[in-house]
């Protein structure tokens, strides 16, 4: 049986880690890689490449109502954060500058902060509620003169919750400062409006919505003035050197499209999957903690139980095929609890037995049975 094959057997609940790559997605690469010359070349044959190039700037930014020209092309959500975060930084280094960002964010803020303050900024980490949200109220009082951008994601990669970015945006612009929004999670899930939200940057990753891996994009708002992060050829505006993948980012842009015309479905459908789960598990008194809150992306559930290891419920679980993850990584025997989880204050006892289970469009009623069938099984 090849990889590829065992892959039908599994039941596949991790989606906030990667998505499965959509079909004609994938089909669309494998003829655009027979297109092998280079887009900018001059010679008629890398036309069509502008071509797809020029159409698939189009069809993201439609799907977040930017304009084409405010779309760069990355290699993903890790590097269009770096941009984010560096570029206002580095431009002012000798202000000694400040970066506000949450307590919550991924790694690609939280290390990409670290790197900047190793240089002599001051990173001030905005914390969250019970729920994982930020008080607009504290981000006003937080923000300092040499504040050079404020950056808190969209919805939270480990347990959902969405952020209330457009308040956010709008204190940051009240006090003249650059918000940028860590949207990979979000992006081709929920409904995004760049120009309703207010944001003046915004990150994406194409394999968290069905798109290949190693390609993305950053949002950057027409006018902002923004420094190159990779400096290279006259790619991307100039503001981003490299040859384009064009095969990778046709088919992030037919991913895309897909998934936002079909959004009210898939978001109606996974929720419901969602629900049998959480519904399986109360019936059978299963005690555990829902963490996020009301106001997460559908299909995202991070369920801590009392007394036990998100590793070992992870690993039983693999052994019945089923892909999940958990919130904490195990490393030299030794527990590390996330910084999200202790950021939301879960409470002790049930704090190392999270799991994350992430529903994603190819899943269905029965899989959240088997799921939660095999989760009682384990728990009782
Ligand atoms: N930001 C968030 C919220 C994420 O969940 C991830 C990936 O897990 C990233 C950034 C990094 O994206 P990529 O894997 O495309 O580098």
């Amino acid at each position: 049986m090849t990889a590829a094959n065992s892959l039908n057997k599994i039941i596949y609940a991790d989606n906030a880690a990667t998505t499965r790559l959509d079909e004609d997605a994938a089909n669309l690469m494998f003829e655009l890689q027979k297109l092998f010359t280079n887009p900018s070349s001059a010679y008629k044959i890398s036309i069509p490449l502008k071509k797809i190039l020029r159409e698939s700037r189009e069809k993201i930014a439609a799907c977040i109502n930017a304009e084409p020209q405010e779309i760069y092309f990355t290699s993903g959500g890790t590097e269009s954060d770096n941009w984010a975060i560096k570029a206002p930084v580095l431009a002012n280094l000798s202000e000694r500058p400040n970066i506000i960002t949450s307590a919550v964010e991924h790694k690609a803020i939280l290390n990409s902060c670290a790197a900047m303050k190793n240089l002599g900024c001051t990173v001030t980490k905005l914390p969250v509620d019970k729920f994982g949200a930020v008080n607009p109220d504290t981000l006003k009082k937080k923000i300092l003169p040499q504040t050079k951008i404020i950056s808190v994601m969209l919805a939270n990669n480990e347990v959902g919750t969405i952020q209330p970015i457009k308040t956010l945006a709008e204190i940051a612009h009240a006090a003249g400062k650059i918000f940028h929004t860590d949207a990979v999670q979000a992006v081709g899930h929920i409904p995004l409006d760049v120009k309703n939200l207010g944001v003046d940057m915004l990150s994406a990753s194409a394999h968290k919505f069905n798109g290949t891996k190693g390609i993305g994009f950053l949002y950057i708002r027409a006018g902002l003035k923004i420094l190159p992060l990779i400096d290279g050829g006259a790619q991307e505006f100039s503001k981003r050197g490299g040859t384009e993948n064009v095969p990778a980012v046709a088919a992030m842009a037919l991913a895309l499209e897909k998934n936002c015309r079909d959004m009210e479905k898939f978001s109606k459908k996974i929720s419901a999957v969602a629900k049998i789960l959480l519904e399986n598990l109360r019936d059978n008194n299963i005690n555990f903690i829902l963490n996020g809150g009301e106001n997460r992306l559908p299909g995202h559930l991070s369920l801590s139980f009392e007394n036990c290891e998100g590793e070992t419920l992870m690993h039983r679980l693999d052994l019945k095929n089923i892909c999940v993850s958990t919130g904490s990584a195990c490393n030299s025997n030794q527990i590390k609890i996330s910084h999200v989880l202790k950021a939301l204050k879960v409470p002790k006892n049930y704090i190392r037995g999270t799991v994350r289970i992430t529903f994603g469009k190819e899943n269905t009623l029965e899989d959240a049975e088997i799921i939660a069938a095999n989760l009682i099984k384990i728990l009782k």
